[in-house]
């Protein structure tokens, strides 16, 4: 699919043609985004909000028809509910600390998963410890599904929020948010959603969901780094205090005290990456265009054939979460004579081939510990990967088995 729009994928690796399926870590730019960096800085770059002058004006009808486009890529009832940050880390930091300040004290208790990111964890156990609070954990079933009866059994009315991955960055499996967040509502708790690992890879409706909050980074998107969005239904985040202080984010500052801003400014603290945004919602204007079912579509047939030839094809191959659908990646490990094959060394042969995976514990330590290893090899796939990457990527990987066994 539209392979031709993104140069880098006609880089050579080692002499041979480049295989990119680290699209999890992060996702390769179409000529549109790259295009869109250039023109901004070339054409429309000068600092937004309160400028006078014809520049200033541009870079700010671009960083916020952006915002809109955001708003419409998640179906988000208003374009102030869509606040601009850093990435995934960078949201999840910000609510975690402006949540807590809000509405979290001792004995608290917060709710993520057993299959979670660091970002969806280390931020909620520094307020955790902040507020003297509780971080409870859904655990995970024999098959790596979340155990729901565990979950709903957790559920107090000590619980304060609940966050979880949508889909699983080392699994790439889906997991049950909608019912997660009906558990959730019926006790009026507010529900989080990380979706740095859905938001490429399927439509995403927040209205429908009704989840509360929801993250993602723009640079796993086929957008660029350094920018991603923390969305937030306006009652909650009119309750919420700012995250951090300075310009922008202020209606007035007086030594006797500062007002702040109205959404989503209030969140916005300092000169955002106002190219950032006008590229991202030219990445979300390419997917768009393309279509996001579709996308979902050939990348669970991607999924499914390339899980399909490693079963056949590589003796010993152990899939995590192994016959349900991916969204996006692959984990797995290889054996020979019952005896694991290090992910890092199969990872180092595949790159001489020009095979780009990731290896190691995927920012996921407390799942990978709970699959019993020390690391996994994990294939992602991005909306330009083919039936061929695949093929290449077999062939890579039993050449790499061969010569480690
Ligand atoms: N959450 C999930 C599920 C992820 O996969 C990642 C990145 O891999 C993150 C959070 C963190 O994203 P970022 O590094 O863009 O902030």
């Amino acid at each position: 699919m539209n392979r031709d729009d993104f140069p880098i994928l006609q880089t050579e690796v080692h002499g041979q043609p480049l295989v990119y399926l680290d699209n999890a870590a992060t996702s390769q730019k179409p000529q549109a985004v790259l295009d869109a960096i250039l023109e901004g800085y070339t054409r429309y770059n000068s600092n937004i909000h309160r400028g006078t002058h014809y520049l200033s004006q541009q870079a700010t009808m671009r960083h916020e028809q952006a915002r809109q486009t955001v708003a419409d890529f998640i179906h988000a009832a208003s374009a102030r509910e869509i606040i601009f940050t850093k990435g995934t880390t960078d949201s999840l930091n910000m609510l975690a600390f402006s949540f807590g300040e809000a509405f979290i004290r001792p004995g608290d208790e917060l709710i993520v998963s057993g299959l979670e990111h660091h970002s969806n964890i280390v931020p909620w156990q520094m307020l955790a410890t902040r507020k003297q609070a509780v971080l409870r954990v859904i655990p995970l079933r024999e098959d790596m599904t979340l155990d729901l009866d565990a979950y709903r059994a957790m559920l107090s009315p000590r619980t304060r929020l609940v966050s979880v991955a949508h889909v699983s960055n080392v699994l790439g499996t889906h997991q049950p948010v909608e019912e997660i967040i009906r558990l959730a509502h019926e006790q009026h708790i507010p529900v989080c959603i990380d979706a740095a690992q859905s938001a490429p890879h399927m439509p995403l409706d927040v209205q429908a969901l009704d989840c509360d909050f929801l993250v993602f980074s723009a640079h796993k998107l086929y957008g660029p780094t350094g920018i991603g969005v923390l969305y937030g239904k306006q009652a909650l985040l009119d309750q919420l205090p700012p995250a951090q202080g300075g310009g922008e984010m202020i209606q007035h500052v007086r030594w006797s005290g500062t007002t702040y801003n109205e959404l989503p400014y209030k969140f916005e603290a300092g000169t955002p990456n106002f190219i950032g945004s006008y590229a991202t919602g030219k990445a979300l204007e390419y997917v768009q265009a393309i279509g996001m079912t579709r996308i979902a579509e050939e990348e669970a047939a991607l999924a499914r054939y390339a899980e399909q030839q490693l079963v056949e094809q590589i003796p010993s191959v152990r899939i995590y979460a192994a016959g349900q659908a991916k969204y996006g990646a692959i984990s797995f490990n290889v054996y020979h004579d019952d005896k694991l094959i290090h992910p890092f060394d199969i990872g180092t042969l595949l790159d001489q081939q020009g095979i780009a995976v990731r290896t190691g514990h995927h920012c996921a330590e407390p799942l990978i510990d709970h699959l019993g290893v020390s690391g996994t090899v994990r294939v992602s796939f991005g909306l330009y990967n083919t039936r061929e990457d695949i093929d290449r990527f077999i062939q890579g990987l039993k050449r790499a088995v061969r010569m480690l066994s």
